[in-house]
């Protein structure tokens, strides 16, 4: 058996040289592999094993389906480890996720599944386009969480859809939604536990699932990635921004938004494997 560490496999290396040579020896170590798609936020390679797929995490940052384009410096670093943090602890309360391992600063390995094209957003607090849309304040706690569909393509912006159109134009059938609905709300209830420890308001986010098959059988699974560049993500005190928000609005930070989501989750990147102190919890 090829174990992902396998022959056929040499992982990109983040490297402590400077930006040039560095690039030069990604380049190299990413050109060895296939790659499949390259997306606004990651890259996607051919895994070392069949059914499995490396997610590489970019710095590039978009804003309105494309409209506004930057770079966030150390992002895709941040956002591969916070992602592979919170898909490993909703693996323990058995939540099914694609997620198999990080490999390094920038890449993790994956399940290869087929993406269901449906964003599916939670909000649990007044945010962006909910309160754009309807005249809603900003901020104004919801008094049950809402969950909204949104149709996963860039040419027509992502629409939003009801569960009717889904169904209709056989995007997903109702069993599968029941399912992305029971694991979303499972989701949403430990991730806000889980922040709230550490300070943080679980304002909304987006999941992407897919589904997986293994022997005839077919499951759901949470795919993509759960970080910053997909949450809201507010200091539970004073209300400050920690995600990409920061990017949209040109609030400045950015990357210091980031960062503190990672400290505070107790594994920022700099602290090592070894170093991580936990979750920071907050009285
Ligand atoms: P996009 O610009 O389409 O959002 P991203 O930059 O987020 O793309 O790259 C990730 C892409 O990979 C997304 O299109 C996402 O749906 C897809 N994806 C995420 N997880 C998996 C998986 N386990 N198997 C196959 N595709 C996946
Ligand atoms: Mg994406």
């Amino acid at each position: 058996m090829v174990t992902p560490e396998g022959a056929c496999y040499t992982p990109a290396r983040e490297s402590a040289r400077p930006p040039g040579r560095a690039a030069t020896r990604n380049f190299f170590a990413m050109a060895r592999r296939r790659q499949l798609y390259e997306g606004k936020a990651k890259i996607l390679f051919e895994g070392p094993e069949p059914g499995t797929l490396v997610q590489y995490f970019k710095d590039d940052a978009t804003a309105g389906n494309g409209a506004k384009k930057g770079t966030i410096t150390g992002k895709g670093v941040l956002n591969n480890r916070i992602s592979e943090y919170l898909m490993t602890r909703l693996h323990e309360i058995g939540i099914p996720t694609h997620f198999i391992r990080r490999l390094n600063m920038r890449e993790q390995l994956i399940r290869e599944v087929e993406i269901i094209p449906l964003e599916v957003v939670v909000r649990n607090v007044a945010a962006g386009s909910l309160a754009t849309r309807l005249g809603i304040t900003e901020g104004q706690r919801l008094p049950r969480s809402i969950i909204e569909y949104y149709y996963k393509n860039d040419q027509l912006n992502d629409p939003m859809v009801a569960e009717e159109h889904i169904t209709c134009f056989g995007w997903a059938a109702t069993q599968d939604l029941d399912d992305m609905v029971a694991l979303t709300l499972r989701v949403n209830d430990f991730l806000t536990g889980l922040f709230l420890g550490v300070g943080i308001t679980l304002v909304d986010f987006k999941l992407e699932f897919g589904r997986l098959w293994e022997n005839e059988e077919m499951r759901i699974v949470l795919a993509d990635e759960i970080s910053p560049d997909n949450c809201r993500l507010w200091d539970a005190k004073t209300g400050e921004k920690m995600d990409k928000d920061r990017f949209r609005r040109d609030l400045g930070k950015v990357e210091e938004g980031y960062q503190e989501v990672a400290r505070r989750l107790g594994i920022l990147p700099e602290a090592g494997p070894r170093d991580m102190s936990g979750p920071e919890v907050m009285q």
